[in-house]
């Protein structure tokens, strides 16, 4: 076989090795992708859980203080009423007193379901916590996996392209050019041989004439059809 063919046929199988290799780091990355979303979207449903206890929080807090006021208003109410002689100042007094004791009874109801909605709400955050750390502790694993792959095949790639330079370095300068062009929009392979009269690569006939040439000088010739690499089998 012609020393150009072969040397462009080694160099073919190193960018082949190499595509493979890429395309195992890339298939790696969709996982990692899916693996960061999931975490996001715990840390926003704690982060949500979160945000409503606190606003539970202030409310339940702001209750406390109200019902604390409207308690000594009713407290001093009530000591007014005692003081009071007349019939009719004694009427208005006692519905002031059963007015505040009505709404203090109200907040009082409102502040338990408060207390109620904080519980299931607390309970939620523990839950979206725990939920958290066992996601990540999952996701640590297989992220501890994912790296000795990629370390792996990292490796393999930077070796198979150190020796790609080699391979290069042994092809003709323009027959390289050519060919990288090629390689470069078609990944499948850039030099095939001829099967039989045709293309290895589309299959469409050859000129015998310009066969003829191929194997007598072991020329590399361009397929006028596709645009790939054509060289005589053996
Ligand atoms: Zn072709």
């Amino acid at each position: 076989m012609h020393s150009d063919v072969e040397s462009l046929l080694a160099l073919q199988t190193e960018d082949q090795a190499i595509s493979e290799m890429e395309a195992r780091l890339a298939a790696l990355e969709p996982r990692l992708r899916e693996m960061d979303l999931a975490h996001a979207a715990a840390v926003e449903a704690l982060d949500r859980a979160r945000h409503a206890v606190e606003a539970e929080e202030g409310g339940h807090r702001e209750l406390q203080t109200r019902i604390a006021q409207h308690k000594a208003l009713h407290e001093r109410n009530i000591a007014q009423l005692d003081s009071v002689r007349r019939m009719k100042e004694a009427t208005a007094a006692m519905s002031q007193v059963e007015q505040a004791r009505r709404i203090l009874a109200e907040e009082e109801g409102a502040l338990q379901g408060i207390s109620r909605r904080l519980t299931e709400l607390r309970g939620t955050v523990e839950t979206q916590e725990r939920e958290l750390a066992e996601l990540d502790a999952t996701h640590g694993t297989e992220r501890a996996t994912i790296d000795e792959a990629r370390a792996v095949v990292d490796g393999q790639l930077a070796e198979r392209r150190a020796t790609r330079v080699g391979s290069a370095a042994r092809v003709e300068r323009i027959l390289l050019q050519k060919y990288d062009r090629i390689r470069s929009v078609r990944r499948d392979g850039a030099i095939f041989p001829l099967r039989g009269p045709s293309c290895g690569h589309c299959d469409t006939s050859v000129p015998m004439q310009r066969r003829n040439v191929m194997a007598a000088k072991g020329s590399i010739e361009v397929c006028e059809t596709c645009g790939v690499l054509l060289y005589a089998g053996t």
